[in-house]
């Protein structure tokens, strides 16, 4: 991949927030083929992507399996990949899996996905329990966005209010159909956008450290993901500080890693 030059530097820290070992939403239906960490490894290198979130993906009877897959992922690749706990609140055992991954296992974030699993984004009751414990263990949520009625801005807006300690990121940015995205995301300041397939909202718009870089490989390509940003960058409609924010520091900065161990 091509980098366009940066201050005589080679090339830019890029931590991909949402990718996924075995397969994604709309994927898993599609193809019965699940992609293996050193799938997204070949496809990080190919990319020049240094480090990626990483949650396990497939049918709702997989989710369990896939989640053990990303914990030898991570095991395997600790200074490449970061694991993101999939749940599913409907599962009545979810709150162990959210302790056993996050609290003994080292895991750094949450993966929900609402219209996957049939729940909406305000109405599950275990969700405060979940918001409870990532809040306690200061990790941020991922959650899948754009998809009505079960994951739309405004929810995401009034979870963040109601849990002003927990960092959301919102997947997709709303998937370019869901007009409340940004007056939503202006409410509060705990809610970030992530970039992939809803394209890259400007960050002076919300501010520092609110937009960043994810693909959701294997959904999509991880280069044509990267390659909106690199365009936005060389084009002069990203500032370098806003461009290397969005690409990996600002999700350094939310997952309280030091993006120079791995440069
Ligand atoms: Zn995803």
């Amino acid at each position: 991949m091509r980098f366009p030059k940066w201050r005589g530097v080679e090339k830019p820290f890029i931590l991909d927030a949402h990718t996924h070992i075995g397969a994604s939403y709309l994927t898993c239906y599609f193809t019965d083929r699940r992609w293996t960490a050193e799938d997204l490894i070949r496809e990080m290198d190919r990319c020049g992507v240094d480090m990626a979130c990483v949650s396990g993906g497939g049918l709702p009877h997989e989710i369990k399996m896939m989640n053990e897959r990303v914990l030898e992922a991570v095991t395997r690749y600790p200074n490449r990949l970061i694991g993101f706990v999939r749940l599913n609140p409907k599962f009545s055992d979810v709150l162990d899996d959210l302790d056993y991954y996050i609290r003994d296992r080292g895991f750094r974030g949450i993966k929900l996905h609402p219209n996957q699993d049939g729940y909406c984004l305000l109405k599950e009751p275990v969700l405060n329990l979940i918001f409870e414990r990532a809040a306690k263990y200061r990790v941020p949520v991922l959650i899948h966005s754009g998809t009505e009625p079960w994951t739309v801005a405004g929810q995401f807006a009034d979870q963040a209010e109601m849990f002003p300690d927990v960092t959301f990121i919102m997947a997709h940015s709303g998937l370019r159909n869901d007009k409340h995205v940004l007056e939503s995301a202006k409410r509060v300041e705990n809610l970030i956008l992530e970039t992939s397939i809803g394209g890259v909202t400007s960050p002076r718009i919300l501010g520092k450290d609110r937009v960043v870089f994810g693909s959701d490989w294997p959904t999509t390509s991880m280069r044509s993901e990267l390659q909106e940003v690199f365009d936005l960058w060389d084009s002069g409609h990203l500032s370098d500080e806003e461009a290397l924010d969005i690409l990996g520091l600002s999700m350094a900065r939310i997952l309280r890693i030091n993006p120079r161990r791995v440069i």
